[in-house]
């Protein structure tokens, strides 16, 4: 069955709350996955069943990890759900403790819904606690959006139910040593959702209001593309207003445009890529090619080629770094490159190196992939 993947998700509010438009831009562009997306999956089904193994037997059970890094990230955070519930436990014997429990708050957001890895229960409290098996960026619980909704999702379910007036959430993201939580009371809460989150999220499940660019375009699918970004960050540089000498930038000038670096240096780099994704699949963009990258040729069979430099009489004081072989280019100089070429290639390779888009008067010739020299050979 195909994944069911809402429009305004938990986890990219922060991007549709100030940028309403994106949810509907992003959704017109494909899905994909990375390594450390399916690596996080695999820690969260591995803290999921220490967890339940521990409800059902009160003993703290191992199970099989990728590796003692996530063997240990997930105990660490079965144990701080522990302890969150027992100190619960200890105010009131009902407390409760769900796992992975679904979270609706569709009553604010069209179609929203996302699932809190531990929701406990307690007297005057309901916690919700989110694991991150991420390193990239360190997640703050405060105004933290997601964890916001998730907590209107847990009050829409047991607001009614229950007696609690706040909501305390947590991340807990163990490869950082971070853990961060933050509290908000129920009346807070219903304020935020009432005022800011609801009429957003009707002008976002449109595709209604003005794009926004800011720190959440990070992780936007359309970042690369993006007129309303590409216009911000050409604009800022335009707006710094270089007016105190008409010839070179001078410290003023240079302490307006710093702040603005990181931002331009990550938009070049994610125009550049798309650009070349888009022009390796057959897209061409005037005046420019892709040609095969600069790559480094590198020894494959050490062994092999210090007894072919042996027999040709050079000796190791000239051809190795002890224990190792010299570089290829220190060889080259030692030997001569002529005969050290004569010797060594059977034991060198130069790997194919990365596509790269470059002006057309590039003198390299154009890129073709390793199918497409496959299928010439087959012609
Ligand atoms: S890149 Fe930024 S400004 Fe553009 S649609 Fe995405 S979030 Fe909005």
């Amino acid at each position: 069955m195909p994944k069911h993947h809402a429009l305004l998700s938990a986890s990219a509010s922060r991007r549709w709350l100030n940028c309403t438009p994106s949810a509907v831009l992003e959704s017109h562009e494909p899905d994909t996955s990375s390594p450390f997306a399916e690596e996080g999956t695999r820690a969260h089904a591995l803290a999921e069943k220490k967890l339940k193994a521990w409800i059902k037997s009160n003993r703290k059970t191992h199970f099989k990890a990728d590796d003692g890094e996530m063997q240990e990230c997930t105990d660490g955070y079965r144990d701080y759900v522990i302890e969150i519930f027992n100190g619960e436990k200890k105010k009131t014997p009902d407390a409760e403790l769900l796992i992975e429990q679904k979270l609706d708050f569709s009553r604010w957001v069209p179609d929203g819904f996302g699932t809190g890895d531990a929701v406990i229960i307690g007297d005057d409290t309901l916690h919700i606690i989110d694991f991150k098996y991420g390193k990239g960026v360190k997640v703050s619980a405060e105004d933290n959006s997601q964890m916001l909704l998730y907590a209107a999702g847990a009050l829409d379910v047991f607001g009614a139910l229950y007696d609690f007036d706040k909501i305390t959430t947590h991340i807990y993201q163990p490869r950082i040593g971070n853990v961060s939580e933050s509290t908000i009371t129920v009346s807070a809460l219903e304020e935020w959702l009432d005022t800011t989150v609801k009429p957003k999220a009707d002008l976002a499940s449109k595709g209604d209001g003005d794009q926004r660019p800011g720190d959440w375009c990070r992780f936007c699918k359309v970042r690369a593309k993006c007129k309303a970004r590409a216009d911000f960050d050409i604009e800022a540089v335009k707006a710094s207003g270089f007016d105190t000498d008409p010839n070179l930038l001078n410290k003023e000038d240079i302490e307006s445009i710093l702040p603005m670096l990181d931002e331009l240096q990550s938009w070049i780099k994610d125009l550049s890529q798309y650009a070349l994704d888009q022009a390796l699949q057959g897209v061409h963009y005037k005046g420019f090619k892709v040609v095969e990258g600069r790559s480094n040729r590198k020894v494959v069979d050490d062994k092999g080629l210090i007894d072919a430099l042996h027999k040709m009489g050079y000796e190791d004081d000239m051809i190795m770094t002890k224990p190792k072989l010299q570089t290829i280019t220190a060889l080259e100089k030692a030997v001569g490159k002529k005969m050290f070429t004569g010797i060594a290639m059977p034991y060198i390779e130069k790997p194919k190196g990365k596509p790269t888009l470059v002006p057309e008067s590039d003198k390299r010739p154009e890129y073709s992939s390793a199918e497409d020299d496959f299928a010439d050979d087959l012609q």
